[in-house]
Protein backbone atom coordinates (compact mmCIF):
# COMPACT_ATOMS: atom_id res chain seq x y z
CA UNK A 1 0.00 0.00 0.00
CA UNK A 2 1.22 3.82 -0.88
CA UNK A 3 2.17 5.69 2.01
CA UNK A 4 -0.22 8.67 2.18
CA UNK A 5 1.24 12.88 1.47
CA UNK A 6 0.21 12.61 5.19
CA UNK A 7 1.81 9.71 6.63
CA UNK A 8 4.82 9.49 8.93
CA UNK A 9 6.88 7.96 5.98
CA UNK A 10 6.40 11.32 3.82
CA UNK A 11 6.77 13.52 7.00
CA UNK A 12 10.38 11.70 7.68
CA UNK A 13 11.19 11.77 4.26
CA UNK A 14 11.13 15.59 4.13
CA UNK A 15 12.55 15.95 7.52
CA UNK A 16 15.44 14.79 5.68
CA UNK A 17 15.25 16.48 2.15
CA UNK A 18 13.99 20.15 3.53
CA UNK A 19 16.35 22.75 3.77
CA UNK A 20 15.74 26.08 4.69
CA UNK A 21 17.35 28.74 2.47
CA UNK A 22 16.67 31.97 4.67
CA UNK A 23 15.30 33.13 7.71
CA UNK A 24 12.22 34.34 6.59
CA UNK A 25 8.78 33.50 7.64
CA UNK A 26 6.10 32.42 6.21
CA UNK A 27 4.13 35.47 4.59
CA UNK A 28 0.69 36.40 6.48
CA UNK A 29 -1.61 36.76 4.04
CA UNK A 30 -0.21 34.71 1.25
CA UNK A 31 -2.36 33.31 -1.53
CA UNK A 32 -0.49 30.30 -2.84
CA UNK A 33 2.28 28.07 -2.06
CA UNK A 34 5.08 28.80 -5.20
CA UNK A 35 6.72 25.76 -6.34
CA UNK A 36 9.54 27.01 -8.45
CA UNK A 37 10.84 23.89 -10.50
CA UNK A 38 14.76 24.43 -11.18
CA UNK A 39 16.05 20.87 -11.70
CA UNK A 40 13.65 17.96 -10.86
CA UNK A 41 11.02 18.66 -14.21
CA UNK A 42 8.25 16.50 -13.19
CA UNK A 43 4.82 16.04 -11.12
CA UNK A 44 5.69 12.77 -9.68
CA UNK A 45 8.18 11.71 -6.95
CA UNK A 46 8.86 15.03 -6.56
CA UNK A 47 9.36 15.93 -3.21
CA UNK A 48 9.45 19.44 -3.50
CA UNK A 49 6.30 19.05 -4.93
CA UNK A 50 4.87 17.05 -2.01
CA UNK A 51 6.26 19.23 0.46
CA UNK A 52 4.53 22.54 -1.23
CA UNK A 53 1.37 20.53 -1.36
CA UNK A 54 1.77 19.68 2.30
CA UNK A 55 2.53 22.90 3.17
CA UNK A 56 -0.38 24.53 0.85
CA UNK A 57 -2.88 21.87 2.50
CA UNK A 58 -1.80 23.32 5.43
CA UNK A 59 -2.10 26.66 5.04
CA UNK A 60 -5.82 26.60 3.50
CA UNK A 61 -4.04 27.70 -0.12
CA UNK A 62 -3.78 26.48 -3.60
CA UNK A 63 0.28 25.88 -5.66
CA UNK A 64 1.57 27.39 -8.33
CA UNK A 65 4.40 25.36 -10.25
CA UNK A 66 6.62 28.25 -11.78
CA UNK A 67 9.47 26.70 -14.13
CA UNK A 68 11.15 29.52 -15.96
CA UNK A 69 13.94 28.76 -18.94
CA UNK A 70 16.59 31.74 -19.44
CA UNK A 71 19.24 32.69 -22.06
CA UNK A 72 21.97 33.10 -18.82
CA UNK A 73 22.78 29.42 -17.55
CA UNK A 74 26.73 28.42 -18.42
CA UNK A 75 26.56 27.16 -21.94
CA UNK A 76 22.92 27.97 -22.46
CA UNK A 77 22.61 26.31 -26.40
CA UNK A 78 19.85 25.02 -28.62
CA UNK A 79 20.53 21.13 -26.83
CA UNK A 80 19.66 21.82 -23.78
CA UNK A 81 17.32 24.78 -24.58
CA UNK A 82 15.28 21.48 -26.65
CA UNK A 83 15.03 19.40 -24.27
CA UNK A 84 13.99 21.16 -21.19
CA UNK A 85 11.56 23.06 -23.45
CA UNK A 86 9.65 19.66 -25.35
CA UNK A 87 9.60 18.20 -21.51
CA UNK A 88 7.68 21.58 -20.50
CA UNK A 89 5.40 21.05 -23.67
CA UNK A 90 4.16 17.69 -21.89
CA UNK A 91 4.08 19.05 -18.50
CA UNK A 92 1.67 21.55 -19.56
CA UNK A 93 -0.64 19.22 -21.03
CA UNK A 94 -0.49 16.32 -18.23
CA UNK A 95 -0.81 19.24 -15.70
CA UNK A 96 -4.31 19.86 -15.26
CA UNK A 97 -5.23 15.97 -15.19
CA UNK A 98 -3.10 15.83 -12.40
CA UNK A 99 -4.32 18.93 -10.69
CA UNK A 100 -1.76 21.40 -10.88
CA UNK A 101 -1.58 24.75 -11.91
CA UNK A 102 1.79 24.94 -14.35
CA UNK A 103 3.06 27.90 -15.99
CA UNK A 104 6.18 28.17 -17.79
CA UNK A 105 8.54 31.20 -18.78
CA UNK A 106 11.06 31.37 -21.66
CA UNK A 107 12.80 34.37 -21.44
CA UNK A 108 14.34 34.62 -25.16
CA UNK A 109 16.90 37.45 -25.00
CA UNK A 110 18.71 38.82 -21.62
CA UNK A 111 17.52 41.96 -22.08
CA UNK A 112 14.05 40.38 -21.66
CA UNK A 113 12.64 40.93 -17.83
CA UNK A 114 14.22 38.96 -15.33
CA UNK A 115 11.94 38.80 -12.30
CA UNK A 116 9.10 36.83 -12.69
CA UNK A 117 9.59 34.73 -10.13
CA UNK A 118 10.24 37.40 -7.51
CA UNK A 119 7.09 39.06 -8.47
CA UNK A 120 5.03 35.97 -8.32
CA UNK A 121 6.84 35.31 -5.10
CA UNK A 122 5.53 38.83 -4.16
CA UNK A 123 2.21 37.42 -3.51
CA UNK A 124 3.17 33.61 -2.03
CA UNK A 125 2.97 32.49 1.72
CA UNK A 126 6.64 30.92 1.06
CA UNK A 127 8.28 29.11 -2.00
CA UNK A 128 9.52 25.85 -2.14
CA UNK A 129 12.35 25.06 -5.11
CA UNK A 130 14.57 22.34 -5.49
CA UNK A 131 18.03 21.82 -3.92
CA UNK A 132 20.55 20.60 -6.34
CA UNK A 133 24.72 21.24 -6.38
CA UNK A 134 25.62 21.63 -9.92
CA UNK A 135 23.88 23.60 -12.93
CA UNK A 136 23.85 26.62 -10.77
CA UNK A 137 20.86 25.78 -9.43
CA UNK A 138 22.20 26.15 -5.75
CA UNK A 139 23.85 29.44 -6.55
CA UNK A 140 20.52 30.91 -8.18
CA UNK A 141 18.50 29.49 -5.26
CA UNK A 142 20.97 31.31 -2.83
CA UNK A 143 20.88 34.60 -5.01
CA UNK A 144 16.63 34.29 -4.72
CA UNK A 145 16.59 33.61 -1.66
CA UNK A 146 18.49 36.47 -0.31
CA UNK A 147 16.01 38.60 -2.24
CA UNK A 148 12.73 37.31 -1.44
CA UNK A 149 10.48 38.43 1.91
CA UNK A 150 9.44 35.27 2.39
CA UNK A 151 10.64 31.52 3.66
CA UNK A 152 12.41 30.03 0.87
CA UNK A 153 13.24 26.56 1.16
CA UNK A 154 14.83 23.89 -1.29
CA UNK A 155 13.88 20.30 -1.06
CA UNK A 156 16.27 17.69 -2.24
CA UNK A 157 14.44 14.86 -4.71
CA UNK A 158 17.72 13.97 -6.91
CA UNK A 159 18.57 10.59 -4.84
CA UNK A 160 16.25 7.54 -3.38
CA UNK A 161 18.26 7.73 -0.26
CA UNK A 162 18.06 11.52 0.60
CA UNK A 163 21.67 12.78 0.57
CA UNK A 164 21.26 14.40 4.00
CA UNK A 165 22.09 10.96 6.10
CA UNK A 166 25.70 11.10 4.77
CA UNK A 167 26.79 14.58 6.34
CA UNK A 168 30.71 14.08 5.31
CA UNK A 169 32.62 12.91 2.22
CA UNK A 170 32.42 9.80 1.35
CA UNK A 171 35.61 8.13 0.17
CA UNK A 172 35.28 5.85 -2.25
CA UNK A 173 31.70 3.57 -3.61
CA UNK A 174 32.75 0.93 -1.10
CA UNK A 175 32.41 3.59 1.85
CA UNK A 176 29.33 4.65 0.80
CA UNK A 177 27.63 1.44 -0.15
CA UNK A 178 26.91 -0.61 2.60
CA UNK A 179 25.37 2.62 4.26
CA UNK A 180 23.10 3.08 1.01
CA UNK A 181 22.06 -0.19 0.43
CA UNK A 182 21.27 0.00 3.87
CA UNK A 183 18.76 2.21 3.51
CA UNK A 184 17.43 1.41 -0.16
CA UNK A 185 14.59 -0.94 0.11
CA UNK A 186 13.05 1.35 2.80
CA UNK A 187 13.20 5.03 0.96
CA UNK A 188 12.02 2.76 -2.23
CA UNK A 189 8.25 2.82 -0.70
CA UNK A 190 5.89 4.07 -2.78
CA UNK A 191 3.55 7.50 -2.07
CA UNK A 192 0.49 7.98 -2.70
CA UNK A 193 0.64 11.47 -4.85
CA UNK A 194 -2.32 13.73 -4.70
CA UNK A 195 -3.05 17.37 -6.23
CA UNK A 196 -3.54 20.10 -3.49
CA UNK A 197 -6.72 20.55 -1.49
CA UNK A 198 -7.37 24.19 -2.83
CA UNK A 199 -7.27 24.91 -6.41
CA UNK A 200 -6.18 27.97 -8.04
CA UNK A 201 -9.36 30.17 -8.88
CA UNK A 202 -9.07 31.69 -12.75
CA UNK A 203 -9.05 35.09 -11.15
CA UNK A 204 -5.90 34.41 -9.11
CA UNK A 205 -4.28 32.90 -11.98
CA UNK A 206 -5.30 35.77 -14.40
CA UNK A 207 -4.01 38.60 -12.20
CA UNK A 208 -0.50 37.12 -11.97
CA UNK A 209 1.59 39.35 -14.28
CA UNK A 210 3.26 36.56 -15.96
CA UNK A 211 3.85 36.20 -19.88
CA UNK A 212 2.71 32.09 -19.63
CA UNK A 213 4.58 30.55 -22.54
CA UNK A 214 1.92 29.15 -25.64
CA UNK A 215 3.34 25.50 -26.47
CA UNK A 216 1.31 25.96 -29.67
CA UNK A 217 3.36 25.60 -32.57
CA UNK A 218 7.07 24.58 -33.28
CA UNK A 219 9.09 24.71 -30.46
CA UNK A 220 12.42 23.99 -32.36
CA UNK A 221 11.98 27.24 -33.76
CA UNK A 222 11.30 29.00 -30.56
CA UNK A 223 14.78 27.92 -29.84
CA UNK A 224 16.25 29.25 -32.57
CA UNK A 225 15.03 32.64 -31.41
CA UNK A 226 16.39 32.93 -28.18
CA UNK A 227 19.88 34.66 -27.68
CA UNK A 228 21.85 31.24 -27.09
CA UNK A 229 24.42 29.07 -28.40
CA UNK A 230 23.29 27.54 -31.86
CA UNK A 231 26.54 25.64 -32.59
CA UNK A 232 25.43 23.19 -30.47
CA UNK A 233 22.24 21.48 -31.98
CA UNK A 234 19.19 19.11 -30.69
CA UNK A 235 20.41 15.44 -29.62
CA UNK A 236 18.06 13.56 -31.53
CA UNK A 237 16.94 12.03 -27.99
CA UNK A 238 13.33 12.52 -27.33
CA UNK A 239 12.43 14.24 -24.10
CA UNK A 240 9.73 13.68 -21.45
CA UNK A 241 8.53 11.30 -18.88
CA UNK A 242 6.39 9.33 -21.79
CA UNK A 243 9.77 8.58 -23.97
CA UNK A 244 11.84 8.02 -19.95
CA UNK A 245 9.46 5.22 -19.40
CA UNK A 246 9.30 3.79 -23.39
CA UNK A 247 13.13 3.86 -22.78
CA UNK A 248 12.71 1.96 -18.94
CA UNK A 249 10.33 -0.69 -19.89
CA UNK A 250 12.39 -1.60 -23.32
CA UNK A 251 15.60 -1.81 -21.38
CA UNK A 252 13.87 -3.93 -18.65
CA UNK A 253 12.88 -6.61 -20.98
CA UNK A 254 15.31 -6.59 -23.01
CA UNK A 255 18.88 -5.69 -21.80
CA UNK A 256 18.48 -5.54 -18.05
CA UNK A 257 19.35 -9.49 -17.53
CA UNK A 258 22.73 -9.21 -19.63
CA UNK A 259 23.03 -5.82 -18.23
CA UNK A 260 26.62 -7.01 -16.29
CA UNK A 261 28.10 -8.20 -19.95
CA UNK A 262 26.39 -6.34 -22.21
CA UNK A 263 26.96 -2.34 -20.65
CA UNK A 264 30.76 -3.54 -20.87
CA UNK A 265 30.24 -3.25 -25.03
CA UNK A 266 30.34 0.15 -26.45
CA UNK A 267 29.31 -1.31 -29.56
CA UNK A 268 26.45 -2.25 -28.35
CA UNK A 269 24.32 0.87 -27.74
CA UNK A 270 21.60 -0.76 -26.04
CA UNK A 271 23.03 -3.09 -23.37
CA UNK A 272 22.68 -0.13 -20.78
CA UNK A 273 19.69 2.16 -19.71
CA UNK A 274 20.48 5.38 -21.71
CA UNK A 275 18.78 7.29 -19.22
CA UNK A 276 20.92 9.35 -17.61
CA UNK A 277 19.56 12.91 -19.47
CA UNK A 278 16.19 12.31 -18.51
CA UNK A 279 17.26 11.19 -14.85
CA UNK A 280 19.64 14.74 -15.01
CA UNK A 281 16.43 17.03 -15.83
CA UNK A 282 14.60 14.83 -13.46
CA UNK A 283 12.38 13.95 -15.95
CA UNK A 284 11.74 10.49 -14.63
CA UNK A 285 12.53 9.39 -10.76
CA UNK A 286 15.62 7.50 -10.19
CA UNK A 287 13.07 5.48 -7.35
CA UNK A 288 10.45 4.42 -10.58
CA UNK A 289 13.31 3.64 -12.37
CA UNK A 290 14.94 1.25 -9.60
CA UNK A 291 11.70 0.17 -8.75
CA UNK A 292 11.03 -0.94 -12.62
CA UNK A 293 14.00 -2.86 -12.39
CA UNK A 294 13.72 -4.87 -9.47
CA UNK A 295 9.95 -5.78 -10.43
CA UNK A 296 11.60 -6.89 -13.41
CA UNK A 297 14.14 -9.60 -13.19
CA UNK A 298 14.31 -9.33 -9.17
CA UNK A 299 16.45 -7.25 -6.30
CA UNK A 300 19.48 -9.80 -6.89
CA UNK A 301 20.17 -9.47 -10.60
CA UNK A 302 18.88 -6.21 -10.75
CA UNK A 303 22.18 -5.42 -8.24
CA UNK A 304 24.81 -4.41 -11.26
CA UNK A 305 22.34 -1.99 -12.11
CA UNK A 306 21.51 -0.59 -8.70
CA UNK A 307 24.69 -0.31 -7.87
CA UNK A 308 25.43 2.54 -10.42
CA UNK A 309 22.05 3.65 -10.29
CA UNK A 310 21.85 4.16 -6.66
CA UNK A 311 25.70 3.68 -5.07
CA UNK A 312 27.41 5.37 -7.93
CA UNK A 313 24.57 7.95 -8.85
CA UNK A 314 24.63 8.82 -5.04
CA UNK A 315 28.13 9.14 -4.48
CA UNK A 316 28.79 11.33 -6.77
CA UNK A 317 26.21 13.91 -5.27
CA UNK A 318 27.50 13.23 -1.92
CA UNK A 319 30.80 14.30 -3.77
CA UNK A 320 29.37 17.47 -5.04
CA UNK A 321 27.08 18.59 -2.08
CA UNK A 322 30.12 18.01 0.81
CA UNK A 323 33.22 19.37 -1.45
CA UNK A 324 32.93 22.57 -2.76
CA UNK A 325 36.22 22.19 -4.47
CA UNK A 326 34.40 19.43 -7.06
CA UNK A 327 35.05 21.49 -10.30
CA UNK A 328 38.86 21.79 -9.39
CA UNK A 329 41.73 19.43 -8.68
CA UNK A 330 41.57 20.54 -5.27
CA UNK A 331 38.54 17.73 -4.56
CA UNK A 332 41.25 14.96 -5.32
CA UNK A 333 43.42 13.08 -2.56
CA UNK A 334 46.12 13.27 -1.20
CA UNK A 335 47.87 10.82 -2.82
CA UNK A 336 47.06 12.23 -6.11
CA UNK A 337 48.26 15.53 -5.47
CA UNK A 338 51.31 14.19 -4.47
CA UNK A 339 51.74 11.68 -7.84
CA UNK A 340 50.73 14.50 -9.64
CA UNK A 341 53.56 17.00 -8.05
CA UNK A 342 56.09 14.19 -8.72
CA UNK A 343 55.13 13.67 -12.81
CA UNK A 344 53.91 17.65 -13.75
CA UNK A 345 57.50 17.84 -15.90
CA UNK A 346 57.20 14.11 -17.56
CA UNK A 347 56.78 14.50 -21.68
CA UNK A 348 53.40 13.74 -22.96
CA UNK A 349 53.35 12.14 -25.85
CA UNK A 350 50.95 14.91 -27.74
CA UNK A 351 49.30 17.96 -26.66
CA UNK A 352 45.94 18.97 -27.65
CA UNK A 353 44.65 22.28 -27.47
CA UNK A 354 40.69 22.41 -26.38
CA UNK A 355 39.76 23.69 -29.64
CA UNK A 356 41.32 20.21 -31.43
CA UNK A 357 39.95 18.32 -28.61
CA UNK A 358 36.22 19.84 -29.50
CA UNK A 359 36.35 19.17 -33.25
CA UNK A 360 37.61 15.64 -32.25
CA UNK A 361 40.85 16.29 -34.01
CA UNK A 362 43.09 14.39 -32.33
CA UNK A 363 45.59 11.36 -33.87
CA UNK A 364 43.75 8.62 -32.34
CA UNK A 365 40.54 7.38 -33.93
CA UNK A 366 38.85 5.72 -31.17
CA UNK A 367 39.12 8.80 -28.92
CA UNK A 368 37.71 11.26 -32.10
CA UNK A 369 34.81 8.32 -32.51
CA UNK A 370 34.03 9.00 -28.58
CA UNK A 371 33.73 13.36 -28.94
CA UNK A 372 32.14 12.56 -32.14
CA UNK A 373 29.37 10.50 -30.13
CA UNK A 374 29.46 13.20 -27.66
CA UNK A 375 28.52 15.67 -30.28
CA UNK A 376 26.05 14.34 -32.28
CA UNK A 377 23.88 12.80 -29.30
CA UNK A 378 24.97 14.50 -26.46
CA UNK A 379 26.14 11.16 -24.56
CA UNK A 380 29.03 8.53 -24.66
CA UNK A 381 29.00 5.12 -24.05
CA UNK A 382 29.64 4.59 -20.53
CA UNK A 383 33.26 2.61 -21.35
CA UNK A 384 34.58 5.05 -24.28
CA UNK A 385 33.62 8.02 -21.41
CA UNK A 386 36.09 6.19 -19.24
CA UNK A 387 38.79 6.12 -21.87
CA UNK A 388 37.25 9.59 -23.16
CA UNK A 389 38.37 11.16 -19.88
CA UNK A 390 41.45 9.45 -18.53
CA UNK A 391 43.28 10.20 -22.39
CA UNK A 392 42.79 13.82 -21.68
CA UNK A 393 44.69 13.54 -18.76
CA UNK A 394 48.20 12.86 -20.65
CA UNK A 395 47.68 15.25 -23.73
CA UNK A 396 47.74 18.72 -22.00
CA UNK A 397 50.37 20.62 -20.70
CA UNK A 398 48.95 20.57 -16.95
CA UNK A 399 46.96 18.56 -14.97
CA UNK A 400 44.50 21.09 -14.74
CA UNK A 401 44.22 22.03 -18.30
CA UNK A 402 43.14 18.36 -18.67
CA UNK A 403 40.58 18.94 -16.21
CA UNK A 404 39.25 22.22 -17.08
CA UNK A 405 38.88 21.04 -20.63
CA UNK A 406 36.53 17.83 -19.99
CA UNK A 407 34.53 19.93 -17.64
CA UNK A 408 33.89 22.65 -20.55
CA UNK A 409 33.71 19.55 -23.44
CA UNK A 410 30.96 17.66 -21.55
CA UNK A 411 29.01 20.87 -19.58
CA UNK A 412 28.94 22.57 -23.47
CA UNK A 413 27.46 19.26 -25.46
CA UNK A 414 26.86 16.31 -22.87
CA UNK A 415 22.62 15.78 -22.70
CA UNK A 416 23.63 14.73 -19.39
CA UNK A 417 26.54 17.06 -18.64
CA UNK A 418 26.71 19.36 -15.35
CA UNK A 419 24.78 16.83 -13.06
CA UNK A 420 26.72 15.80 -9.73
CA UNK A 421 27.44 12.60 -11.89
CA UNK A 422 28.91 14.76 -14.51
CA UNK A 423 31.86 15.93 -11.98
CA UNK A 424 32.51 12.54 -10.14
CA UNK A 425 32.84 11.13 -13.34
CA UNK A 426 35.52 13.00 -14.76
CA UNK A 427 37.37 13.56 -11.21
CA UNK A 428 37.40 9.38 -11.28
CA UNK A 429 39.65 9.85 -14.23
CA UNK A 430 42.17 11.88 -12.04
CA UNK A 431 42.03 9.45 -9.17
CA UNK A 432 38.89 10.54 -7.53
CA UNK A 433 37.13 7.29 -5.64
CA UNK A 434 39.91 5.33 -6.35
CA UNK A 435 43.05 3.88 -5.05
CA UNK A 436 47.02 4.43 -6.00
CA UNK A 437 48.31 2.12 -8.62
CA UNK A 438 51.58 0.86 -10.43
CA UNK A 439 54.04 4.06 -11.01
CA UNK A 440 53.66 5.05 -15.05
CA UNK A 441 55.17 8.62 -16.40
CA UNK A 442 52.31 11.09 -16.36
CA UNK A 443 49.99 9.38 -14.98
CA UNK A 444 51.78 8.82 -11.91
CA UNK A 445 49.77 6.29 -9.77
CA UNK A 446 46.89 6.81 -10.71
CA UNK A 447 44.99 4.15 -12.76
CA UNK A 448 45.98 4.60 -16.47
CA UNK A 449 43.20 3.31 -19.19
CA UNK A 450 45.17 3.04 -22.68
CA UNK A 451 43.18 3.64 -25.84
CA UNK A 452 45.60 0.93 -27.86
CA UNK A 453 44.50 -1.77 -25.47
CA UNK A 454 41.38 -0.90 -25.64
CA UNK A 455 40.57 -2.85 -29.13
CA UNK A 456 41.50 -6.24 -26.94
CA UNK A 457 39.09 -5.17 -24.46
CA UNK A 458 36.11 -4.90 -26.74
CA UNK A 459 35.07 -4.64 -30.34
CA UNK A 460 36.71 -1.32 -30.55
CA UNK A 461 36.55 -1.10 -34.07
CA UNK A 462 33.12 -1.62 -34.74
CA UNK A 463 32.50 1.01 -32.46
CA UNK A 464 34.98 3.24 -34.46
CA UNK A 465 33.52 2.65 -37.50
CA UNK A 466 30.30 3.15 -35.93
CA UNK A 467 31.01 7.27 -35.14
CA UNK A 468 33.73 7.36 -38.09
CA UNK A 469 31.77 10.23 -40.18
CA UNK A 470 31.71 13.85 -39.70
CA UNK A 471 29.73 14.70 -36.47
C1 LIG B 1 34.56 11.09 -17.83
C2 LIG B 1 33.16 10.74 -17.39
C3 LIG B 1 32.15 11.67 -17.53
C4 LIG B 1 30.85 11.36 -17.10
N1 LIG B 1 29.87 12.30 -17.27
C5 LIG B 1 28.60 12.02 -16.88
C6 LIG B 1 27.57 12.98 -17.05
O1 LIG B 1 27.80 14.08 -17.56
N2 LIG B 1 26.32 12.67 -16.62
C7 LIG B 1 26.03 11.45 -16.08
O2 LIG B 1 24.88 11.21 -15.72
N3 LIG B 1 26.99 10.53 -15.91
C8 LIG B 1 28.26 10.76 -16.30
N4 LIG B 1 29.23 9.81 -16.16
C9 LIG B 1 28.89 8.54 -15.51
C10 LIG B 1 28.42 7.42 -16.50
O3 LIG B 1 29.34 7.32 -17.53
C11 LIG B 1 27.04 7.70 -17.05
O4 LIG B 1 26.13 7.96 -16.01
C12 LIG B 1 26.47 6.51 -17.85
O5 LIG B 1 27.35 6.19 -18.89
C13 LIG B 1 25.12 6.87 -18.43
O6 LIG B 1 24.68 5.85 -19.29
P1 LIG B 1 23.38 5.01 -18.93
O7 LIG B 1 22.26 5.94 -18.58
O8 LIG B 1 23.14 4.05 -20.03
O9 LIG B 1 23.87 4.29 -17.61
P2 LIG B 1 23.41 2.91 -16.93
O10 LIG B 1 24.58 2.00 -16.96
O11 LIG B 1 22.15 2.42 -17.50
O12 LIG B 1 23.22 3.34 -15.40
C14 LIG B 1 21.97 3.85 -14.91
C15 LIG B 1 22.18 5.23 -14.30
O13 LIG B 1 23.09 5.16 -13.22
C16 LIG B 1 23.87 6.35 -13.16
N5 LIG B 1 25.28 6.01 -13.37
C17 LIG B 1 25.78 5.01 -14.14
N6 LIG B 1 27.12 4.97 -14.06
C18 LIG B 1 27.47 5.96 -13.21
C19 LIG B 1 28.72 6.43 -12.71
N7 LIG B 1 29.88 5.85 -13.04
N8 LIG B 1 28.73 7.50 -11.88
C20 LIG B 1 27.58 8.09 -11.50
N9 LIG B 1 26.35 7.70 -11.93
C21 LIG B 1 26.31 6.64 -12.77
C22 LIG B 1 23.38 7.25 -14.29
O14 LIG B 1 22.40 8.12 -13.77
C23 LIG B 1 22.78 6.24 -15.25
O15 LIG B 1 21.80 6.79 -16.11
C24 LIG B 1 30.56 10.10 -16.55
C25 LIG B 1 31.59 9.17 -16.40
C26 LIG B 1 32.87 9.48 -16.82
C27 LIG B 1 33.97 8.46 -16.66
Amino acid sequence: MPHPLASTFVRTQLSLRVRDVNTHAERAGGEFVLYWMQSTHRFEENWALRFAIREADRLGVPVIVHQGLDPTYEHANDRIHAFILHNARELAQRAASLGHRYQFVLRRRRSDDRRTVDRVAARAALVVTDDFPTAGVAERTARFASRCPCRVVAVESHAIVPAALFEKEEYAARTLRPKVLGHLAHALAAVADAPPRASVSDTLWGSLDVDRFDFAGDLLAQVASCEIDHSVPPAPLPSGRRAAQARLATFCSAALPEYESRRGDPADADGSSRLSPYLHFGQISAAEVARAAIAAVGAARAEPFLDELVTWRELALNFCLRNPRFRTLGALPEWVHRTMDAHRGDRREAIYSRDELERAATQHPLWNAAQRELLATGVIHNVMRMYWGKSVLTWTESYADALAHLIHLNDKWALDGRDPSSYGGIQWCFGKFDRPWGERPVWGTIRSMSLARAYKKFDASAYEARWSGPA
